[in-house]
């Protein structure tokens, strides 16, 4: 049975919009040895914003934000939305698509007009005409997104997305509650994971699929570490549900993610997580 007093705590933790689907999560929480955060969403803001377009065989830059923003309509990802924004923002007119399939962690691929397009990460292509460009707008610590059409190269589009200012401090409190092992898995590239990693102090793995997620996580859960995992997308279920426990950000949150999860943040503030510890640590003391 569960002891009275992690009753309490889970009653009250509720009411701050920390939902703990059940005693053992809090009791895990208390061992937690080893944080790992994905990015974008959760770190960052999640709502990136198309800041530039380069175009290679295509005829202008509104027919790469057409064709991407065809594919991505359908798609959850935040990178989707800005492409999709960026596009409406040009008041261009998006064509059908049909066969929309998602890429986990990678990007998406749908038939537009009959021709298959693909957008997203560099992992997808064949050949990198655009190879320099691309680098230079990653080393500005930018996520490039490739477009395809029947596998040529239409251009490329970069988007910049931001830390959100009430991270730091929550890890600071991570930190002074006793967790000294923080990192950042994203599928995201080096030069962007290692901007947000300098910003708050922590480490990284970049480049991740979300199998590499899961692998990590169970990398350090073989190591006797007590694993706490924190995600929004789609990409980090399969991992979320590995940890001891999976926290998902819950308001901007995917469905998928959220029912993965052991524990879902109901409010889109970063202090519940120090706070959700504060009150796992304090309630097994009582509890021991
Ligand atoms: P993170 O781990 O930081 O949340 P994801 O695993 O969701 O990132 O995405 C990893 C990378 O895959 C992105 O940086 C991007 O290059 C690509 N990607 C994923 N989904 C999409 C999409 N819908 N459109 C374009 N690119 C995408
Ligand atoms: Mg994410």
């Amino acid at each position: 049975a569960t002891p009275i007093a992690m009753l309490a705590t889970i009653g009250a933790a509720a009411k701050q919009g920390i939902l703990i689907k059940g005693g053992k999560y809090l009791e895990a929480l208390a061992k937690t040895s080893v944080l790992l955060i994905d990015k974008t969403g959760t770190l960052t803001h999640g709502q990136p914003a198309v800041s530039q377009v380069v175009v290679h065989a295509a005829t202008n830059e509104a027919e790469v934000l057409c064709w991407a923003a065809a594919a991505e309509q359908d798609s959850e990802h935040p990178l989707a939305k800005a492409i999709v924004r960026a596009a409406r923002d040009r008041s261009i007119d998006l064509p059908h698509v049909r066969e929309f399939k998602a890429l986990a962690g990678s990007g998406v691929q749908a038939v537009v007009e009959g021709q298959t397009v693909v957008v997203g990460h560099q992992r997808l292509l064949g050949e990198h005409p655009l190879q320099a460009q691309a680098n230079a707008l990653e080393q500005q610590g930018q996520t490039v997104i490739w477009v395809l059409r029947e596998q040529q190269v239409l251009g490329l589009i970069a988007c910049a997305d931001r830390l959100r200012a009430d991270v730091a401090p929550a890890i600071a409190q991570l930190r002074r509650l006793g967790i000294d092992t923080i990192e950042i898995l994203t599928g995201d590239n080096r030069a962007v994971a290692a901007n947000i990693a300098e910003q708050l102090g922590i480490s990284y793995q970049a480049e991740l699929l979300p199998a590499d997620k899961l692998a990590i996580v169970r990398r350090y859960q073989a190591q006797g570490h007590h694993v706490v995992m924190i995600g929004d997308g789609v990409n980090d279920a399969p991992a979320l549900a590995q940890a001891h426990v999976g926290i998902a950000m819950g308001v901007a949150g995917t469905a998928v993610a959220l029912d993965a999860a052991h524990i879902a943040l109901l409010r889109d503030d970063w202090s519940l997580i120090p706070q959700a510890l504060a009150l796992a640590l304090r309630t097994m003391r009582i509890v021991k």
